[in-house]
């Protein structure tokens, strides 16, 4: 249930609000990846599998491969 919560407020965020300072640093971490895959014009994590603009947004979303483990959690949008 909370994925599909989190899948909500992302896609929200991504597509009604100005990008966070915290989706900011972590899409600068995912584009460095080699997880990250375009599909249907979208970055998406080949991980998870999530839109990571998306995913970015939503501050208790984690990149299971440990990657965003050193961004602190702070949201100067929120
Ligand atoms: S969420 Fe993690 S594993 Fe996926 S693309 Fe971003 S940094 Fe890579």
């Amino acid at each position: 249930m909370n994925k599909i919560k989190n899948i909500i407020i992302g896609w929200f965020k991504y597509l009604f609000k100005p990008q966070s300072k915290l989706a900011k640093e972590r899409l600068n971490i995912c584009r460095q990846c080699p997880y990250l895959e375009v599909v249907l014009g979208q970055e998406t994590c080949s991980l998870c599998g999530c839109v990571l603009e998306a995913k970015a947004e939503v501050e208790d979303e984690i990149c299971y491969d440990g990657r965003w483990d050193n961004i602190k959690n702070v949201n100067e949008n929120e």
